[in-house]
């Protein structure tokens, strides 16, 4: 059942604006910046991010994707391990710095495995890490660069993200189990 809302339109609106301008502001601009969304939402989250900092920066960024999903089907529980399913970038990684990009960043598990991943295509210079919601709970030491929204949560509380792309709306609600 749903227990509480967290954010509406205007909040991811602004806090997608603010984190576009944290990863220009921390790279001193746009150059060799390549944006990697984890599908399903964070590649509409990493689009939404390219088109702030196209109409701030007059540059439009490559934006790639990775397709990691959990044997898991209920997000509450722990997860096991994260698979990947497919690569889609479009430019060689070598000497760029890349922005992973998601929508829940919960144990860890699926960026360690993006990394992974991003390993295998080839060298980037760097690779930082944009999340809209930090739920806590992490199982490997990993965290995040770019933070829409802290949200501190229990395992058994699962995050709704909803964005007009997928889900027709965008919202971000709690629920338990
Ligand atoms: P982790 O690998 O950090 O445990 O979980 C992160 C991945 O699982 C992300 O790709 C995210 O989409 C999904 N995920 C984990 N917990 C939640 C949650 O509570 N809500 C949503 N919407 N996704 C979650
Ligand atoms: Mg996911």
């Amino acid at each position: 059942k749903i227990k509480a809302q967290v954010m509406d339109e205007e909040n991811i609106r602004r806090a997608l604006y603010r984190l576009s301008h944290e990863i220009t502001e921390r790279n001193k601009g746009t150059d060799d910046l390549i944006l990697v969304g984890i599908r399903t939402r964070g590649v509409p989250l990493a689009n939404r991010l390219a088109e702030f900092i196209r109409e701030h920066e007059g540059v439009s960024l490559p934006v790639g994707m990775l397709d990691i999903t959990f044997y898991r089907d209920d997000l509450s529980l722990i997860s096991s391990q994260p698979v990947l399913h497919r690569t889609e970038i479009p430019v060689k990684i070598n000497n760029k710095k890349i922005i992973l990009i998601d929508d829940v960043l919960f144990t860890g598990r699926t960026v360690r495995a993006a990394l992974d991943a991003l390993m295998d295509l080839g060298r980037a210079s760097c690779i930082q890490l944009g999340v809209l919601i930090d739920r806590g709970h992490r199982e490997l030491p990993i965290r995040a660069d770019y933070v829409g929204k802290n949200v501190p949560t229990s395992t058994r509380e699962v995050v709704h993200v909803k964005l007009k792309e997928s889900d027709g709306e965008d919202c971000v609600v709690i629920s338990e189990n």
